[in-house]
Order: C-alpha cells, then structure tokens, then sequence
C-alpha cells in the first residue's frame, strides 16, 4: 500500500489520507481526481474498513471497473469482490430489486431503455388523439425526464399551477396527463425507466426509514467521481445515504460540468460546503496528463466563463507541439485529413491505432469521418449513437427474454407478439390494449384470461393467443433451472426467429443472424465468468440487467486495437495520446442550440474544455468551410473557441490561415464602423498575429486578407474585400445558383451578405468563403 501512496504528490496523499468526515477535493482536468479516489478506497480498506461497506459511483460502469481491477491489484481480488461499484443506475437498480415489493414492483421489473419510453409515449399520444407534430414524443420523454429528475411526481406537477402554466404556454397543455398515463402504463408493466431508478431510491429512502437506516449502516463510507455532472435526484441520494456517518468523499471539477442539459446541477458542487458539517477541501493542481501547451491553453479557454471557481492547473509535463488547427471546404474534406493524419502519424511514429480518438460535438458527426476511416483502411469503434442491444433483431430476441422474466413487461410484448408473424393483427393487439387499461391489468394477463373475457374475438384468434402465453410459459420453466444461454438460444430457436432471419438471403439478413450469433457468444462468456466468480448459475435476469445498464463504454472490448469515435460527453474521465476535436464550427461547436444564454455558452465552453484536456500529446482542432446539415449543404464560420485560446498555443496548418485569426477578440459594437480586425493592432498577445490587416488591405504578406484567394474558378469572381458587392447585385453561387443580394453586414472578415436565390430562398453568407460572381 505505501508503495502506492508514495507515488502520490503531496497534495493527492492529504485527501487519500484523511480516513473520515466530508470531503471534496475541487481540480482541474488530469490532476488525478480519479486516482485519488482509487487509492484511496485501496488505503480505506488497508486501514480495516471492510469491503462491503463502501460505496463507490462512477460515471460508467467501466470506469467503475477499472477503478476495481487497480484496486485488486493493490489489496488483493478476494477482499475487492465486495466493493460496491459502478454508476448511479447500475447500484440503485440493485437496491431497488431487492427492495422492489415495498414500491409494489416485481423484482424482476424491467427496465425500459429510451426507445421503450419514447414507444410508450408515442402510444399514448396516439391514444390520446394529440397532434403528434406539437406532442413530439422524443421532446415530451424529455419533460417527462426532467420532472422526473427534480423530483417532480405526478401528484406534485398537478399541484403545481406554474409547471402547468409553462407546458400551456408552450402548446402542450394536456402534458401533464400524458405523464400520468406513462407513469401508470409503466408502473402496470412492471417497468422504470432510467430515471425512475433514481426516483424510486429517493422514494423508497424517505418513505422507508427502515430502509434508509439499513443502507446508510451499511455504507459508511461513499465516494462519488465527476460530482459535478450529478443531478438533484442523484445530489438527494447521496445526501440521505451519507446522512449518518458523513463519510462522504465527492470529486469533481465545475470546469467540466457539462450536463446541465440534462438536468445536472453545479450547485451540487458549489454548495457542497454548506451541505455538511467540518467540510474539508482538497485542491490539486498539477495535472500529469498533457503537454504544457495543452494545459495552458485549456487554462486560456476556462478563463473566459465568468461563472468558475478558481483554479489553478499547471503541469511540469513538456511544452510538446503546438495544437494544430486545420481548416478544409468540406466535412467529407475534413474526413480524409483526419484520417490521412493518423495514417502518417501511425507510420511515423509506429503508433497503434488505440492512441486516437475522434471527438465530435454530435453524433451526426461521425459519419464523415467514419467514411474517410474505411477508405483508409484504420479500423474505429464508434461509441454512442445505437447500441448493439438496440438494434432490431438483437431487441426482439431481448424482447422474448424480458417477457420471460416479467410478462408484464408491455413494450416487450406489443413488439414480438406477432413478430415472427403468427396471425395476431393489429386490431387484436388493440383489443387487447383496451381491455388491459379497462381491467387495469397487463395484456398478459388479459391474455391468460381470454376465455373468460368477451373480446368478440373468434375462437383461433383465442387459440394463437393462448398458444403464444403457453409458449411464453414454457421459457419460463425452462429459465428456472437452466442459465442465460441455454434459455436465450432456445428462445432464439423456438419462437421462429431464426428461421425468420434466414428466410432473407441479403447480406443484411446474414448479418442480423450474425449478430444473434454474436449475441449468444456475449451471453456465453457472461455465464462462464459468472460461473468463475462464485460458481453462480449465470442466470438470465443478471445477463439482463447487465444489458440494461450497459453504456457504450462498458462494451468496450479492449483487446482489439481500435481509433475511438466518441462525442465529447462520453470522452469525460478518459485521455488518449492523440485527440482530434472536429466539426470546430459556429452554430455546430458551440451548438446553435445552445448560444441563447450566457449560461448555455458557458456550458459549451467547458464542453470544449473537456474536449481538449483529453489529450496527453497533441491535440487537433479541425472545421470545415461547408457541410451537410439536415441534408443541406450549409456554409459555416470556424468556431470562436478556436479564436479563444491564446495564439502562441496554435499552430495553423492551412497556409492563408497562417497568424490568421478570424473573429475580432472584441464582441462588442462600441467601436462603431472601425474594422474590428484592426482592433488587433491593439492587442497583440505573445505569439498572436505579429501583423493585422489594415483596412486598405495592408502591404505584408502573411497576413493579408486580399490574397485569400476567391474560391469561384471564374474569372469574374469578385473580389469581395475590395467592397466591389453591393446590394442589389446580381450574383451566382456554385450551389446555390442566381440571386439577389438584399443587404451587407458587418465588416471586413466578417462581412457578410444576405442574399435571395431564386432557389433556396434567402440565405445570409459569409463573403470571405461564399463563392459568388457578381453578374
Ligand atoms: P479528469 O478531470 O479528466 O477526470 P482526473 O483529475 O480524474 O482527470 P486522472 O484521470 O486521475 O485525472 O489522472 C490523469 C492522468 O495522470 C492519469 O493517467 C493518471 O494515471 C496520471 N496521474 C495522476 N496522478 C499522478 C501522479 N501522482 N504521478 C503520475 N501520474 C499521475
Ligand atoms: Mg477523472
């Protein structure tokens, strides 16, 4: 153990080292947050606390892992086996389970992942006969979400006349009955969803002392990691559990709070003093994870939210090169740079593939990249975007074997009772539907009854369904005595889904038998590790709650050599040698959505604080002059993060860009009609432009904005800095074809023209890339 210690500074052994009490130690990226929290749970149980009275959240299930596998190494596997750990949703729903019957839930309640939630709220939409195009079903789970995670019950939203007055006033005045109706449908199929993981733990701790007096004897000392990204329902959790013992050790960094979006509150972090009594805080401040460059120009980007607490991060790592900054016309462009760099990079330097990653603000993003990739032969894992447990025929085979386990379970049913075919339409389907809220029992159960229920339905009708509730039956008998592959590849087999795949002879019917394959292969290692452990059947319903709370990280097979493709959400906590942030773009990074505030901007910019501190040696910042945006070719800025970082940190790689910066570093109009390029005469910054343009188009030539060179091939391409264009002009675009320029703005760089095309309507274009001629 002191062997681990000693490998700590000084400022990461004091926190290690302080056994009991409140604690939070506040750093920035890299400082070892995370291997603080590991060693210590390792000095923790050194010290005789024992194993199964710590409690350890992480933000994936893989980092919770990790966390174990080193601690094993430390104390030994045996006495890290009763470690509690993994991520908020992975622990609850296994109190919950065991606890389910004083909620009124079966143990073995499914766990809806999004798609079920957004299929059930469809439905119930159509049900209600609401327009489905102001009723967005994806938008509403989103309402339904964020209640849920401020702890706003059905009952309390009714109580509420102000939440009411907000879904009125945003055209959804009939929201509170669809979240009444999804509460219930979810609560007859004996389902949660993810967040009422987290809503029921809070109910099932204060409705029941009992239970909260059990798990706070039993959890003396709790740790959570990336503290600041936790929600009101997780901050509550925490809170009541760590009530009694106030063994609570969180980290965290509010630089890198980036899911206020969904719910997550900075205050958590910034209040924590106040929450507890005697609080010790811990700062850290050298970071071991990147470049000097790195750091410091992440310290330049941070510095310009106003809403932070100070730190410092600083890193006696080397200067290492400069971040590279590329621009290309189009994200397809964009794509092959990326993957042309990696390709010399890998020669080069005979780097594996693992040293990238590819981080992007959306997922939407991937696909250029991930086209640029195959064609050069790299091989990627793309993280995020559909699972593999999402995809159709693996959620059929796991819709069989969730209705094994609770034939309640509603979503389940409705998509296979007639998949494969077996001549249950539609209307029967409904029928059933009816009856069941009627009733106020599940389809299954009306099913098992239908002999005493007067559904008008003919007598095989009545037969197909009582077959399929026998045959659901059957499975059931089987799964008592037999593991998770035995019943999963009987199921596969016996309800005809096989042979359905194989009825298509395309690549893509082979490929979805494939994948079966491969689920089957996954279920099998699962058993035979179960098995390894503690000589555990491997029954299915752990299989399934494993699938149900897997993210995407936890899959991560890490044999295989792979560049990684992530957005810049999921890249929190992780580090890779080689990081290319993408789509550096305005109104993509920061998101269009997401610049109508200071508040949402500041998030964006801790976004890409995050992005770039995830590199260890070099980092690239890329964007594109024009790319596919819901399916239209759109042109775009470089981001203004990009102009944030101080200059001496960033090395342009594309010449005309050379100390070229683009924004003026003053947003504000007061200085009226001045060039605000000029401005930067101004204010030069080590390393920033050594010359700014002038107005007149200034004689040096390494930065003058007349050599940009008009990107129209025609000769009577204007010269758009000159202010040959105005309104009025007849022009033509490559793409856009003939149009008629309404008005200018701006000036110099940043000028632009809003112009009417005769197709397309209007569109505001920034003149230094617009490729127009005037006519
Ligand atoms: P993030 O904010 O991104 O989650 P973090 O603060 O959790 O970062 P870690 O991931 O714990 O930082 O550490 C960053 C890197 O620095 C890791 O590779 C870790 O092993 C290494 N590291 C941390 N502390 C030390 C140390 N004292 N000596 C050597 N390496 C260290
Ligand atoms: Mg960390």
């Amino acid at each position: 153990m002191q062997k681990y210690i000693d490998q700590l500074n000084e400022a990461q052994r004091e926190p290690v080292l302080q056994k009991d009490g409140p604690m939070i130690i506040i750093a920035g990226a890299g400082s070892g947050k995370t291997r603080v929290l590991t060693i210590r749970i390792a000095y923790l149980m050194s010290q005789g606390v024992d194993a199964f009275s710590i409690l350890a959240l992480t933000f994936t299930n893989k980092a919770a892992r990790e966390m174990k596998n080193r601690i094993s190494d430390i104390v030994g596997s045996n006495e890290a086996k009763n470690l509690w750990m993994g991520t908020f949703h992975s622990v609850f729903a296994r109190i919950l389970r065991s606890e389910s019957d004083k909620l009124g839930y079966p143990s073995n309640f499914t766990i809806y992942d999004s798609q079920d939630s957004v299929r059930a709220i469809s439905a119930i939409i159509k049900e209600m006969q609401l327009d489905r195009d102001i009723y967005k079903p994806k938008q509403v789970l989103s309402r339904i979400s964020s209640y849920k995670n401020s702890l706003i019950t059905v009952k309390a939203y009714f109580n509420n006349p102000e939440l009411q007055e907000a879904d009125a006033m945003s055209k959804k005045p009939r929201l509170g009955e669809i979240y009444q109706n999804y509460v219930e449908r979810c609560f007859k199929a004996g389902a949660m969803d993810f967040d009422d993981l987290l809503l029921k733990t809070n109910e099932l701790l204060t409705r029941f002392p009992e239970v909260l007096a059990k798990y706070q004897n039993r959890f003396r000392y709790i740790l959570v990691d990336e503290y600041q990204d936790t929600n009101h329902s997780q901050y509550l959790i925490v809170r009541a559990l760590s009530d009694k013992f106030q063994n609570i050790c969180v980290v965290g960094d509010d630089a890198q709070s980036i899911y206020a979006f969904r719910g997550a509150n900075i205050n958590n972090i910034l209040n924590f003093q106040k929450d507890y009594e005697g609080v010790k805080t811990f700062r850290l401040e050298q970071n071991y994870r990147s470049t000097k460059n790195i750091v410091e120009a992440a310290n330049t980007i941070i510095d310009k939210n106003k809403t932070k607490l100070d730190k410092i991060v600083w890193t006696a790592n080397d200067f290492g090169p400069k971040i590279k900054v590329h621009r290309s016309l189009t994200d397809a462009e964009e794509g092959r740079f990326v993957a042309s760099t990696i390709f010399e990079q890998k020669m080069q330097q005979q780097l594996t593939n693992g040293k990238f990653a590819i981080l992007y603000r959306t997922n939407a993003q991937s696909r250029a990249m991930e086209d640029a990739l195959r064609k050069r032969d790299i091989p990627y894992r793309i993280y995020g975007g559909l699972s593999f447990y999402q995809r159709k025929e693996i959620k059929d085979v796991l819709c069989y074997l969730r209705l094994v386990l609770n034939p309640k379970d509603e979503e389940a049913l409705v998509r296979v009772i007639n998949y494969p075919h077996r001549g249950i339409g539609d209307t029967t389907v409904e029928k059933l539907t009816v009856a069941a809220n009627h009733y106020k029992r599940s389809i299954f159960e009306v099913m098992q009854n239908i002999d005493k229920i007067d559904l008008k339905l003919n007598s095989g009708t009545k037969q197909k369904l009582q077959d399929f509730v026998m045959m659901i039956q059957s499975f059931q008998v089987i799964n008592e005595n037999q593991d998770a592959f035995y019943i999963t590849d009987h199921v596969a087999k016996k309800t005809g889904l096989v042979q359905e795949l194989k009825k298509d002879a395309t690549p893509e019917g082979m490929a979805k038998i494939q994948n079966i394959e491969e689920l089957l292969n996954g279920i099998k290692d699962f058993t035979e590790g179960q098995r390894e452990i503690d000589g555990a059947r491997g029954a299915l319903s752990e299989f399934m709650e494993d699938v149900a709370l897997a993210t995407d990280l936890d899959k991560d097979t890490s044999d295989e050599d792979r560049v990684a493709l992530m957005t810049i959400h999921l890249a929190k906590g992780l580090e890779f040698p080689h990081v290319f942030v993408v789509g550096m773009e305005e109104d993509l990074f920061p998101s269009a959505m997401s610049m109508s505030t200071r508040s949402e901007l500041e998030e964006e910019r801790r976004l890409f604080y995050v992005a770039l501190t995830r590199a260890e040696h070099q980092a690239y910042l890329t964007y594109a002059q024009s790319r596919y945006r819901w399916g239209k070719l759109t042109d775009s800025e470089p981001s203004r993060f990009i102009e944030e970082i101080d200059g001496q940190y960033l090395e342009y790689l594309t010449p005309e860009e050379n100390n070229y910066r683009y924004k003026p570093m003053i947003d504000s109009d007061i200085f009226g009609d001045v060039d605000k390029s000029k401005l930067r005469l101004a204010k030069p910054t080590a390393g920033t432009p050594p010359s700014p343009p002038t107005a007149e188009g200034g004689a040096r030539t390494d930065f003058n904005i007349r050599k940009l060179k008009p990107v129209s091939s025609n000769s009577g391409a204007a010269n758009l800095f000159d202010n040959k264009l105005l309104t009025g002009n007849i022009v033509m675009h490559e793409r856009f074809g003939k149009g008629e320029v309404l008005n200018l703005e701006g000036v110099g760089a940043d000028k632009k023209a809003e112009i009417k095309f005769e197709v397309g309507g209007i569109k505001k274009l920034l003149l230094r890339f617009a490729k127009l001629d005037v006519i």
